[in-house]
C-alpha cells in the first residue's frame, strides 16, 4: 500500500509498505478521507511537544471496514466508519474513571502509532462510529476536529447566558465555535488576524469577531461591553503567550480559562492575575467517545456546517504539494482534506 511518511522536520515522503493485519479486536479499513490536523503541522515542523519523527501521521479520517480480525462482532465489510484515534491502555486510574482521554499511557493514531494518512490502516473496533448514510467523507473527517471543540466546551460549563471568549478562528476556535453555539450560547466573540477567519466566524454565528492584529482586545472590551473584564469564559485556541494574556486581562474576576491550544513553546504569563481574581485554569486534551458522538450528530442533523471549514483538497499522490501549501498559506489555511480515494 502507498502511506505518507514524515521522516524529518518538512520532509514527508510517499512510499510503499506492507498492508496492515488486523489482530484480535482490530479491524482494518480501507481510507477514503483524512483531514489535515494543526497537530500534523506542528509535526511538520519537527515542534510538537509530543510527537517523535518518523511517523505516518493522520488521525481525522473516514474509511470503510475492509477486514475484520478475530474475535470482532457487531461490525461487517463495507460498512463506513471512522474512529476515535485514541489508544488507551483501559487499566489506569484515569482510564477507569472514564477519563480514557489522559489515559496515563495514551498514544494517538497518527502521533505515536500509524495514521491515516495511507490506503489502510488497522484500529480497534471497540473504538469504530458509524458514518451515516447521506454525510460526505469531508463531513466525516471533520467529526474528530469537532469533537475537540465538543469536549472543550463541555468542560467549560456554559450556560445561554456565557459571555464566551475564543481565541483564535482556525479549525479548533471555530469549531469550539459552533459546539458552543450548539450549547445555546450566544454572546459570543472570536479574535484572529486573519479577516477572512473573522468573516468565516462570523458566518458561523460568532456576534463580535476582532482583528487583534489591529485592534487591542481590552480597547474593545471597553468600547464594546463597558468593562475591560468583560468575558466568563475564555478558549484559548491558538498556543501562543499573545492570546492567554488577552485571556486573562479580559476575564472577569471568577472567570474560567480553556487551554484548548498545543503550545510549541512555554510561555511567560501572568499569574498573579490568576489569583487575584480568581481565574480558573481548564486544561482540554481530545474528547471521549460521548463528545466525539454529540460531534457527529450535530454534523448529521447540520447543525454544525463543517464543510465551510474545509479550504484545501488534495489526493494522497501530492501529499508533499499539501503539507507546502499549508506552510505557505499559513495564515489562509483552515482545514485540507486529503482524499485517498478519488471521491
Ligand atoms: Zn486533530
Ligand atoms: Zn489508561
Amino acid at each position: 500500500m502507498l502511506r505518507a511518511n514524515l521522516i524529518a522536520p518538512t520532509r514527508v515522503v510517499l512510499e510503499e509498505a506492507p498492508e496492515p493485519t488486523p489482530g484480535p479486536g482490530e479491524v482494518r479499513l480501507r481510507i477514503e478521507t483524512c483531514g489535515v490536523c494543526g497537530s500534523d503541522i506542528h509535526a511538520y515542523y519537527g515542534e510538537h511537544p509530543f510527537i517523535d519523527l518518523p511517523v505516518q501521521p493522520g488521525h481525522e479520517f473516514v474509511g470503510e471496514i475492509d477486514a475484520l480480525g478475530p474475535g470482532v462482532a457487531g461490525w461487517s465489510v463495507g460498512q463506513r466508519v471512522t474512529a476515535e484515534p485514541s489508544l488507551v491502555c483501559g487499566e489506569c486510574a484515569q482510564c477507569r474513571a472514564g477519563r480514557y482521554n489522559i489515559c496515563e499511557r495514551l498514544r494517538v493514531i497518527g502521533c505515536q502509532s500509524d495514521g491515516a494518512l495511507a490506503e489502510y490502516l488497522v484500529v480497534p473496533a471497540a473504538k469504530l462510529v458509524e458514518i451515516p448514510d447521506g454525510m460526505t467523507n469531508e463531513q466525516g473527517a471533520m467529526i474528530e476536529p469537532l469533537a475537540v471543540g465538543v469536549h472543550a466546551m463541555r468542560l467549560a460549563a456554559l450556560t445561554p447566558a456565557t459571555r464566551l471568549l475564543i481565541l483564535g478562528a482556525g479549525t479548533i476556535g471555530l469549531t469550539a465555535l459552533l459546539a458552543a453555539r450548539a450549547q445555546g450560547v450566544t454572546d459570543i466573540t472570536i479574535t484572529d488576524t486573519v479577516p477572512a477567519k473573522l468573516d468565516l466566524a462570523r458566518e458561523l454565528g460568532a456576534k463580535h469577531a476582532v482583528n487583534v492584529g489591529a485592534t487591542d482586545l481590552a480597547d474593545f472590551c471597553r468600547a464594546t461591553f463597558g468593562a475591560e473584564r468583560a468575558f466568563d469564559v475564555a478558549a484559548e485556541c491558538v498556543g501562543v503567550e499573545a492570546t492567554v494574556r488577552d485571556a486573562i486581562n479580559t476575564l472577569k474576576k471568577g472567570g474560567a480559562l480553556v487551554i484548548v491550544g498545543v503550545f510549541g513553546h512555554e510561555v511567560k504569563v501572568n499569574l498573579g492575575l490568576v489569583q487575584d481574581r480568581e481565574l480558573r485554569l481548564i486544561g482540554s486534551l481530545m474528547y471521549t467517545m460521548d463528545d466525539f458522538l454529540t460531534a457527529r450528530n450535530l454534523i448529521a442533523s447540520g447543525r454544525a456546517p463543517v464543510t465551510k471549514l474545509i479550504t484545501g483538497r488534495y489526493p494522497l499522490g501530492q501529499i508533499g504539494a499539501a503539507m507546502q501549501f499549508i506552510d505557505q498559506q499559513r495564515a489562509h489555511n483552515i482545514k485540507t482534506m486529503i482524499h485517498i480515494r478519488p471521491q
